[in-house]
């Protein structure tokens, strides 16, 4: 009765410290749209970097020819080749590739990395077929994704700013990413030009244009969480250079660095960030993205096998062992509807080591996997409010016209396959919204479409173009 005492007492803490009622949502919201501002002026202290992309227009259906696409960003990189036939056609024909990154290479030298990559590349290049057409003489091109904050000083080319996500390579912060993957590609001998450097949101939006006309924003919840969306360039008072004749910019807002003292920040996270490779930084993506899910639940798990024993009377010593509880695992007990909670039990037993857990053990678990999941989907929903807040797609317009439809392109392996999670952004973004308003917002996933959109924003920028 007293260990029973201690988990309640212990969950009754974790529920009111992740809580996150509409009302501190919409507070939330309102303190993001103010930092994207601050990081449009170009504000030195803003935490939204709001970077500039140079995409100052999306794919039109126009592009055609062969292009190459490489996606770098997280635990797999993928390369692809897509046939564009114009108008009519399309995408005639696209293939792809997915490499894992193995570990050390993330925390190893710059040159490793790239080599690695290109001869991945290299490889995929060779077998290329027939029903792919590179007109006689023209070099091979390729947009490149890169999915870390990058400042780009043009179309093709900038400099990373910072690793998220597990990376940390001495040395790039500060290098020309383009230069780095050419040189490599130099050395693996593969003659390829890359004409469009992309933020993976920024690639995104594009894919998820080129699909349907009404694509105004892009955000990605997989490793990592991050958002792009077209903004008014005359709303960039940092933008110095001509306005570009669409009159639109594309903004990589980099919202994962988000912070503020309205989001629910627990011991927990607290204790998360304090030990990761980036304290103080990223504050909103390790609440939210798939990286880090996982690895709150298995905190608040220990805090309960401490202080209440949910596991015995030992701690188990797999418990004590930071990410070994990943997010598709947490998503797996998440989803256990059997009535005795069998597949949950199963991964406890193989994660932590305890067999033959009880039910109630099973139940308190399932719950803190959902307190953690619903927290990081709501927080998630209030940051794509804000972005419509921000262009002002939020609600009706007040002069009576009808609200034009709304289309969020969403992307990542967290969105794509962890369920609860996605309907819970979408109701959230509903209940925020308010039924009229969400009447014409349609959240649609873009599956892989930062690869296609990548390749198509190197066809609109070709050297041949
Ligand atoms: P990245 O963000 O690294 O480019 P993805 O978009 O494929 O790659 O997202 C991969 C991430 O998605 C994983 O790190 C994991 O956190 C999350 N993920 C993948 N599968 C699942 C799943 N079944 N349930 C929950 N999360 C998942
Ligand atoms: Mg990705």
């Amino acid at each position: 009765a007293e260990r029973k005492r201690r988990a309640a007492a212990v969950i009754e803490d974790v529920e009111r410290s992740l809580a996150t009622p509409t009302a501190l949502l919409r507070s939330i919201a309102d303190a993001m749209v103010t930092e994207m501002e601050r990081g449009l002026r170009g504000d030195i202290h803003a935490q939204l970097k709001m970077l500039i992309s140079y995409v100052d227009n999306l794919p039109t259906g126009d592009e055609h020819g062969l292009f190459y696409a490489l996606d770098l960003g997280g635990t797999n990189f993928r390369v692809l080749r897509v046939q564009l036939g114009g108008r009519e056609k399309r995408v005639v024909k696209q293939q792809y590739e997915e490499v894992s990154i193995p570990p050390h290479l993330m925390v190893g030298t710059s040159m490793e990395l790239f080599d690695f990559i290109a001869a991945a590349l290299a490889k995929f290049v060779d077998t290329e077929g027939e029903d792919f057409h590179l007109p006689e003489g023209r070099q091979r091109e390729l947009g490149f994704t890169f999915s870390f904050p990058v400042n780009q000083t043009s179309i093709s080319s900038g400099t990373l700013i910072k690793w998220t996500k597990g990376f940390s390579i001495n040395g790039a912060v500060g290098e020309d990413v383009v230069g780095e993957l050419s040189r490599a590609m130099e050395r693996q001998g593969l003659d390829m030009k890359v004409t469009a450097l992309v933020n993976d949101t920024v690639g995104t939006l594009a894919g998820g244009r080129y699909m349907d006309n009404d694509v105004v924003a892009a955000v990605i919840l997989g490793t990592g969480t991050n958002a792009a969306y077209v903004e008014h360039a005359n709303a960039i008072p940092k933008w110095t250079g001509l306005l570009p004749k669409s009159g639109n910019m594309v903004i990589n807002t980099e919202w994962g660095s988000f912070k503020s003292n309205k989001l629910p920040l627990s011991e927990y996270d607290k204790a998360m960030d304090f030990e990761s490779l980036n304290p103080g930084e990223q504050i909103y993506e390790k609440m939210i993205s798939g990286m880090y899910l996982g690895e709150i639940v298995r905190r608040i798990l220990l805090k309960l096998a401490h202080d209440a024993s949910l596991f015995g009377d030992v701690v188990p010593s797999k418990l004590e062992q930071p990410f070994v509880l990943r997010t598709p695992d947490m998503s797996a007990m998440h989803h256990d509807s059997s009535h005795d909670l069998k597949i949950l039990g199963a991964k406890l037993k193989d994660i932590v080591g305890v067999a033959d857990t009880s039910l109630e053990v099973r139940y308190i678990t399932r719950h803190i996997c959902d307190l953690v999941a619903e927290r990081g989907a709501r927080l998630a929903a209030a940051g794509i409010y804000s972005i419509l807040k921000k262009i002002g797609r939020d609600k009706v317009p007040s002069n009576g016209s009808k609200m034009p439809r709304t289309v969020i392109a969403l992307d990542g392996g967290l969105y794509e396959h962890y369920k609860k999670f996605s309907s819970c952004v979408e109701t959230t973004l509903t209940d925020l919204l308010g039924d009229e308003a969400s009447s014409s917002v349609v959240a649609k996933l873009a599956n892989d479409g930062s690869g296609i959109g990548a390749a198509l924003l190197a066809a609109s920028h070709s050297q041949y173009a």
